[in-house]
């Protein structure tokens, strides 16, 4: 299951929008509220989640440690430095885990990609990385888009 927003709960910060890999949390234009606009496209790698500022976000868990029919919801607590996963299962019973999380203040761990040098010829030629020059494009004139695909982004996927 893909991301679930308590509408009660948010208040539309787009923290979520921002931070999504997949960018299909997206700002409902009319409410105000966040949701997102392709479940079937969504990785349920949980950034979002842990992004919430309002715990706002439901997410399916994986079956590893939770069977279906459960709830997941995430508390962070970063005056304390932890983020807090409680799991409820079907019969009522409930699981918490504790973990500690990064206090670096929110969007000052992105990296200034712009400025990290390009992969050396050596480095390139390394078996580490295998196909990858090859598949993006370092050889042929820069990466992948959409445009360079001759695609065109599907309608209704736009903030
Ligand atoms: S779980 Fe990951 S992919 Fe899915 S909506 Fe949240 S941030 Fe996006
Ligand atoms: S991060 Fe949480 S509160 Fe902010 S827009 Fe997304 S769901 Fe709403």
């Amino acid at each position: 299951m893909p991301t679930f927003v308590y509408m009660t709960r948010c208040d539309g910060c787009g923290h979520c929008v921002d931070i999504c890999p997949s960018d299909i949390m997206h700002i409902d234009k009319t409410y105000r509220r966040a949701y997102n606009i392709e479940p079937n496209m969504c990785w349920e790698c949980y950034s979002c989640v842990k992004a919430c500022p309002q715990n706002a976000i439901d997410v399916r868990g994986y079956a590893d440690f939770a069977p279906l029919g459960h709830s997941v919801r995430v508390q962070r607590d970063e005056e304390k430095g932890t983020i807090a996963w409680k799991i409820k299962f079907r019969n009522g019973a409930e699981k918490n885990f504790l973990s500690p999380i990064t206090t670096k203040p929110w969007g000052t761990a992105d990296p200034k990609l712009a400025d990290v040098p390009g992969p050396s010829q050596e480095m390139r030629d390394s078996q580490l990385l295998y196909s990858e020059p090859k598949y993006i494009r370092l050889d042929d004139g820069g990466l992948h888009t959409l445009k360079s695909n001759g695609l065109t982004m599907k309608k209704g996927v736009y903030y």
